[in-house]
C-alpha cells in the first residue's frame, strides 16, 4: 500500500497539467482501493462550488460539468467538516443529492476526504463502491494520508493555473504570500535560480531536440569532470573505498545507465531538465519501494547525482547579469545578502517563495523600502521571468500581467503613499515627545544594507543597532581588521555627537557566510550569534579590535552582544572585550600617545532565558536592548523564517507584550537603560505600548522615523497608558490587534494602519 501511495503521489506531482493529474490520480486510487469509483471534485471558491473534475466510475460526461455548491450534499458536508465521511449506504444519508447526470445510482458506500492545504479546502476526494459497507481503518489511512500528501501539488497546480490562464490576456487574480515590506511596485520580474533542486523542476517540452540532446551531454561530461575531480581532492584525505561512490556515480551516468534512458525522454519531446526531472523520480521511486534498507538508503544517492547534473544544466544557461533599468527580484529563497547584492541595481521589489515576514531579506527590504512579499510558495520560478507584475507589499499580493484597470488603481495607491509620506515627514526633524511632554529617543537600525549615507537625515538621534553581518556576507573570507575599522570608522563618523551601537556579528540561522558554513537541522536553535564568537575568539576579538579604533577619534561607540542566553557568556564576552581594550589601548598610547575611551557594553534580550536572569545581568553590562523579532520566535517556538507557521508569529501576543513588560519593569527597578530594537518598535501600534511601557529609546530602519514621530507627537502618555493596561487583560492576538487598530482610528491614526505602514 504504502508504494502505490508513493507512486500515486510522485506521479501527480510530475504532471504538467492539473486536470490530466487529477484524472490519472483518480483511477490509481480506484485500482490501489479495488473499489468502483472514484472521484476528485475542486473548489471554486470564485463561484462557491465543488466542480467534478475527474472520476473513475461515473458518467464521463459529467467531469468539469457538474457543480455542487459548498454548503451542498455529502462533498460540501466532507469540506465543512473538514474531515473524512465514511457512510455505509450514501443513498439513504439525509445529506445525499441525487444528481441523474452522474448516474451513481448503484454505488452505496461512500468515503469522501478533503484536500486541504494551509487550513483551505481545495478539493475533496470521494471513493464509492456498489457493495453497502463502511470502509476499513486502513482503506481510510490511506486516503487521509494520499490527501494530505498531494495538497501542496494541489496548491502549486492552482497557482500555475492561474499564470497559465492569464497567458492569452490580462489578469487581475493575485497570487497571495505575507506582506513582508509595504509599498507597491510594477516592473517586470526577474528571477534567480538559486542552486539547483530537481524537486522544483517544472515539466517543459523541448523547442528543440538537437539542442536539448547536446546540453545533456556537455552537462553529464561535466559532472563527471566534477566526480573525478572531488575524488582527486578527497583521495589525499580519505580512504580509498570511501571514493568509491564517486566511481558509482560516473558508471551510473554511462549510456548503458542513466544515458540512455535521459536520451530516450529527450526524444519523447522532453527539455533535458525535465527529462532528468522524470528519471530520476522513476529510479528513486523503484529504490524507495525496495525491501532491504540499504538499497533504500541509495535512493538519496541518485536524488544527489540528479541534483549535480541539474546544477551543471542550469549553469549552462547562466550568463552574466545584466540589470535591467528596474526590476522585482524572485528567487525560491530570496536572502539578505542577495538583497544586498542587487539593491543598487534597479531593484523595484521582492517576492521570494520562502521566508516569511520577519526574515532578514525582509527586514533589509523594510529598510531599503522596497515592498516584498514573503513565503510564497505556489508559483512556478519558471513561468515568471521577464512578465511584468505588481507587487502589493501591504496586503502581499501578487498580480502577475496585470490589467490596466488594476494598474491605473495601483497607480493611485502609489500616490496616496507619498502624499502620507510627504504629511509625515514634516515632524521628522522635531522631537519625539507626546502632547503631554514624554519623550522618548528614536535611534537607526543599520547595516543590513550598505548605503546608510541617506539615514543620517532622517531625524534620528544616533545608532540603535547597527548590524555587522552584511559585510561579511558579501565577500569570500573574513574581513581583515584594517577593513572593518575603515568601514566602522565611517559609521561612528556619521554620527559624532550621539551613540552608535555596534552588534558584534550575529551569523547563523538565516545569515550564513558563503566561506563559513554551518549546515544544521535547527539554525535558529543552533550555532548563532554570540556561540560563533565565543567560539571562535579570533575573529571576535579581531571585530571588537576593529570596532575599538575606529572609535579613537569620535568616542561614541558602543558595544551589544547577540544571542546572550546566560551570565557566563556575558562574562565571557566582557572578558574578551576588555582583553581587547587593554591591548589595544597599550598599542595605541605606545605608538601615538593616545588615551582610549572604553565603550558602553550592553545585551541583546532575545532569549527568554535572560529574562529569568536581568538581575544577575545588570550589574554586569551598562545597557538592555529587546531584540523583539527573536524574542517573539524564541517564547512563541515559532521559526521566524517559516512561511507555515508565519501566522503565528506575533510580537502582539499576549505572551510577548507581558514579557516586554516585565523587561520594562525590571530594567527600571535595575537601572538599566532600555531600548528595543526589533521590528516592532518601528509599527505606531508597538512604538505606542512600548513608550506607555516605559522604553528608553527605539531603533528602527530610517524609513519609519517621520512616521513613528508623527504617531507619539499625536498621543498623550496617558492614553497610551491606559491602551497599554487594557492590551495587557487580552488573552488572544487578535483581541489585541483588533482593539489597538480600533484606538488608533481614534486617535486619528487611522491611515497608518489602513496604508499598512
Ligand atoms: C531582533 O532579533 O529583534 C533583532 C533586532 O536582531 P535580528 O533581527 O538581526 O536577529
Ligand atoms: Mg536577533
Amino acid at each position: 500500500m504504502l508504494t502505490s501511495l508513493r507512486r500515486i503521489v510522485l506521479e501527480f506531482s510530475q504532471d504538467a497539467e492539473l486536470e490530466s493529474a487529477v484524472r490519472r490520480m483518480a483511477s490509481q486510487i480506484k485500482l490501489a482501493m479495488k473499489t468502483d469509483c472514484c472521484s476528485i471534485y475542486i473548489a471554486d471558491y470564485q463561484q462557491q462550488h465543488f466542480v467534478l473534475m475527474a472520476s473513475d466510475g461515473l458518467a464521463e460526461k459529467s467531469l468539469g460539468q457538474t457543480t455542487i455548491d459548498f454548503t451542498e450534499g455529502l462533498i460540501g458536508l466532507v469540506a465543512q467538516r473538514e474531515e473524512p465521511l465514511n457512510i455505509s449506504n450514501a443513498q439513504t444519508h439525509p445529506h445525499f443529492i441525487h444528481a441523474p447526470e452522474v448516474q451513481e445510482e448503484d454505488l452505496n458506500a461512500f468515503l469522501g476526504t478533503p484536500i486541504i492545504h494551509r487550513r483551505k479546502v481545495l478539493g475533496v476526494i470521494a471513493i464509492q463502491q456498489k457493495k453497502s459497507r463502511y470502509f476499513n481503518e486502513n482503506e481510510e489511512a490511506f486516503i487521509v494520508t494520499l490527501a494530505a500528501q498531494v495538497a501542496t501539488s494541489f496548491a502549486n497546480a492552482e497557482a500555475s493555473g492561474v499564470i497559465a490562464h492569464q497567458q492569452g490576456g490580462k489578469w487581475s487574480k493575485a497570487i497571495k504570500g505575507a506582506a513582508g515590506s509595504s509599498g507597491v511596485a510594477l516592473a517586470p520580474m526577474y528571477v534567480v535560480q538559486p542552486n539547483a533542486v530537481l524537486h522544483t523542476v517544472a515539466m517543459v517540452t523541448a523547442a528543440d531536440r538537437a539542442v536539448e540532446h547536446s546540453r545533456l551531454e556537455q552537462a553529464i561530461t561535466r559532472t563527471r569532470h566534477d566526480f573525478t575531480v572531488m575524488a582527486g581532492k578527497l583521495g589525499k584525505i580519505i580512504a580509498d573505498d570511501s571514493l568509491d561512490i564517486f566511481e558509482m556515480y560516473k558508471q551510473l551516468l554511462d549510456k548503458a545507465n542513466l544515458g540512455n534512458e535521459l536520451s530516450s525522454q529527450v526524444d519523447n519531446g522532453w527539455r533535458a531538465e525535465s527529462a532528468l526531472k522524470l528519471v530520476i523520480d522513476s529510479y528513486v521511486l523503484q529504490f524507495v519501494g525496495l525491501d532491504d534498507s540499504y538499497l533504500r538508503e541509495r535512493a538519496s544517492d541518485i536524488r544527489d547525482l540528479g541534483n549535480r547534473l541539474l546544477f551543471n544544466l542550469q549553469s549552462l544557461n547562466n550568463k552574466p547579469f545584466t540589470a535591467p533599468e528596474s526590476f522585482i527580484l524572485v528567487a525560491e529563497e530570496v536572502t539578505a545578502s542577495m538583497v544586498a547584492e542587487y539593491q543598487h541595481l534597479g531593484i523595484r521589489g521582492i517576492v521570494s517563495l520562502l521566508g516569511s515576514n520577519n526574515s532578514h531579506a525582509a527586514i533589509l527590504a523594510r529598510a531599503l523600502a522596497l515592498p516584498a512579499i514573503m513565503g510564497v510558495e505556489r508559483i512556478p520560478l519558471g513561468q515568471l521571468d521577464k512578465k511584468l507584475a505588481i507587487i502589493d507589499g501591504y496586503s502581499g499580493e501578487l498580480f502577475v500581467t496585470p490589467n490596466d484597470a488594476l494598474i491605473s488603481e495601483y497607480r493611485h495607491l502609489i500616490a496616496e503613499e507619498d502624499a502620507l509620506a510627504n504629511k509625515v515627514k514634516q515632524v521628522e526633524k522635531l522631537p519625539a515627545v507626546t502632547v503631554d511632554g514624554k519623550e522618548i529617543v528614536l535611534q537607526l537600525n543599520a547595516g543590513l544594507s550598505s548605503g546608510f549615507e541617506h539615514s543620517k537625515n532622517s531625524g534620528a538621534a544616533g545608532i540603535g543597532l547597527y548590524r555587522t553581518e552584511i559585510p561579511f556576507m558579501n565577500r569570500s573570507c573574513f574581513p581583515s581588521e584594517l577593513e572593518q575599522t575603515m568601514l566602522y570608522r565611517q559609521v561612528l563618523d556619521a554620527f559624532p555627537d550621539q551613540s552608535v551601537t555596534m552588534r558584534t556579528l550575529d551569523i547563523g540561522g538565516d545569515k550564513c557566510l558563503p566561506y563559513f558554513p554551518i549546515i544544521e537541522d535547527n539554525p535558529f536553535l543552533g550555532w548563532r550569534g554570540i556561540r560563533i564568537t565565543l567560539d571562535h575568539p579570533e575573529i571576535f576579538l579581531l571585530q571588537v579590535r576593529a570596532m575599538i579604533r575606529a572609535n579613537i577619534e569620535q568616542k561614541n561607540l558602543e558595544i551589544m552582544l547577540p544571542m546572550i542566553a546566560s551570565v557566563t557568556e556575558v562574562d565571557e564576552a566582557v572578558r574578551l572585550i576588555n582583553q581587547a581594550f587593554y591591548e589595544l589601548s597599550s598599542e595605541i598610547q605606545e605608538k601615538e600617545g593616545l588615551e582610549l575611551v572604553k565603550p558602553k557594553i550592553g545585551i541583546m534580550i532575545e532569549v527568554p532565558s535572560v529574562i529569568f536572569q536581568l538581575a544577575d545581568i545588570a550589574k554586569k553590562v551598562d545597557f538592555f536592548s529587546v531584540g523583539s523579532n527573536d524574542l517573539t520566535q524564541y517564547l512563541l517556538a515559532v521559526d521566524r523564517n517559516n512561511a507555515r507557521v508565519a501566522n503565528i508569529y506575533s510580537s502582539y501576543h499576549p505572551a510577548v507584550l507581558r514579557a516586554l513588560k516585565i523587561i520594562a519593569d525590571q530594567s527600571n527597578k535595575e537601572q538599566v537603560p532600555l531600548s528595543l530594537c526589533g521590528e516592532l518598535a518601528s509599527e505606531p501600534a508597538g512604538a505606542l505600548l512600548l513608550l506607555a511601557m516605559g522604553y528608553d529609546k527605539l531603533s528602527m530602519n530610517p524609513h519609519n522615523i517621520a512616521k513613528i514621530k508623527w504617531v507619539i507627537r499625536h498621543v498623550e502618555l496617558k492614553q497610551a497608558k491606559v491602551i497599554l493596561a487594557r492590551v495587557l487583560s487580552f488573552i488572544d492576538t487578535q483581541q489585541v490587534h483588533n482593539y489597538l487598530n480600533e484606538q488608533l482610528e481614534l486617535l486619528g491614526l487611522g491611515g497608518f494602519v489602513r496604508a499598512g505602514m
